[in-house]
């Protein structure tokens, strides 16, 4: 949506060199305000703990990394105090998430000796509750009620996709319903939730992920994460891309679908706070991942779609023949403006090749927030939702 506005300007970056730019605006328009909290959080790996079968993508030795299969106690407080080390912002909320493998299919011993670890950090003032992943049948109110009453307060589900067909060809050994039936279960137990999402599965449309989505911003998680397929060497995705069963998006077709989570969820107040995988050492061996579209900077790619997307709009009924473009974007947004080796910024060059563009950084405002002016002194803007 375009409003009238008066941009706060600050620092110009030219795009484009021409006639000298018009002075800044006056910048009674910024304004600060407190960012959402983002966590520390402390991962500690369980590694296919607790599956009870083996999805045709996963390598978690290649995903997460290559931990231990067991926990150990003496690497588990290690790693906390090194995290805990390195955290300087005392007041941020800490949180220790178990991730990988199924938390809730583990043996009910080996989860009461994790989660009691966890807690005598609780106990201790150091971290302040305790996030799991896990599958999404194996949840049921009984469970809940232990791992609420073990400080757990966020639970985080793998759904990976709505869609029946392509969960039976992945593996997963669960149905969609699985799935609304978890996540209505833990707004019941009154979790904080999170669903894991994945673009270019096996037998996946970008019209099936379009309604995967719409089950996703119905269901309403807290957060999101979305990564695409990788072909993981040692995993049945391997074989079946070896015999030419299975082919993989292209990197710019993941970036689309990734955008088209983002243009679904963040309408709908669902936080997606991760595009990719964390790049581990093990995905960077040779041979380690046969195909697909990995990217160190998956998530800037992703990033850069969003603003270029939503510039696109803020320019929708701006005349090629402007003479001057004037952009306002909060200073920590200005290299997903511009996009990865500023492709953004050259795209805007094309669109406008007579033009005077210029780009004011704005020290202070809220992330997102686009602003515009053309020479007329007619002023515009756009927040891009959820972008903090
Ligand atoms: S349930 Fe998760 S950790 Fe287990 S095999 Fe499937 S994707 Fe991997």
């Amino acid at each position: 949506m375009k409003t009238a506005l008066n941009p706060p300007h600050r620092k110009a970056l030219h795009l484009r060199r021409c006639a000298p730019p018009p002075p800044a605006g006056d910048t009674g328009g910024s304004f600060l305000l407190r960012q959402p909290e983002k966590p520390l959080i402390i991962p500690i790996f369980i590694m296919n703990s607790g599956c009870p079968q083996h999805c045709t993508f996963c390598n978690e030795k290649i995903a997460a990394g290559n931990f231990a299969p067991e926990v150990m106690k003496s690497f588990f407080d290690t790693e906390v105090a090194s995290y805990l080390r390195w955290n300087r912002d005392k007041l941020r909320r800490v949180e220790i998430a178990f991730y990988g493998g199924n938390f809730t299919g583990l043996a009910p011993d080996y989860q009461k000796r994790l989660l009691s670890w966890a807690n005598t950090y609780i106990q201790k003032g150091q971290v302040d509750s305790i996030r799991i992943s896990t599958r999404p049948d194996y949840i049921d109110d009984d469970q809940l009620i232990f791992l609420h009453a073990s400080g757990v307060r966020t639970i985080e589900i793998g759904a990976q996709t709505f869609n029946d067909e392509v969960l039976r060809c992945t593996g997963r050994g669960h149905h969609a319903q699985a799935t609304i039936r978890a996540m209505k279960l833990l707004k019941a137990h009154g979790f904080q939730t999170g669903l894991h999402l994945m673009v270019g599965l096996p037998g996946d449309t970008r019209e099936s992920f379009r309604e995967t989505l719409e089950r996703t911003a119905e269901l309403r998680p807290d957060t999101a994460r979305i990564h695409p397929v990788l072909i993981f060497e040692d995993t049945q995705l391997a074989s079946d891309y070896r015999l030419g069963h299975y082919q993989p998006l292209s990197l710019d077709e993941a970036v689309d679908w990734c955008l088209l989570a983002w243009e679904t969820l963040t309408p709908a107040g669902i936080h997606i706070i991760r595009f990719g995988l964390q790049m581990t050492p093990e995905m960077s061996k040779e041979g380690a991942v046969l195909a697909g579209p990995m990217h160190p900077a998956f998530g800037s790619l992703v990033y850069s779609a969003i603003f270029y997307s939503a510039t696109l709009k803020l320019l929708r009924d701006i005349p090629r023949e402007t003479r001057i473009l004037r952009f306002g974007v909060v200073e920590r947004d200005l290299s997903n403006f511009r996009g990865l080796g500023n492709k953004n910024a050259e795209a805007i060059i094309k669109l406008y090749p007579d033009t005077q563009i210029v780009i004011d950084s704005v020290r202070e405002g809220l992330p997102g927030h686009l602003s515009l002016l053309i020479e007329t002194g007619e002023s515009f803007s756009l927040d891009i939702p959820g972008i903090i």
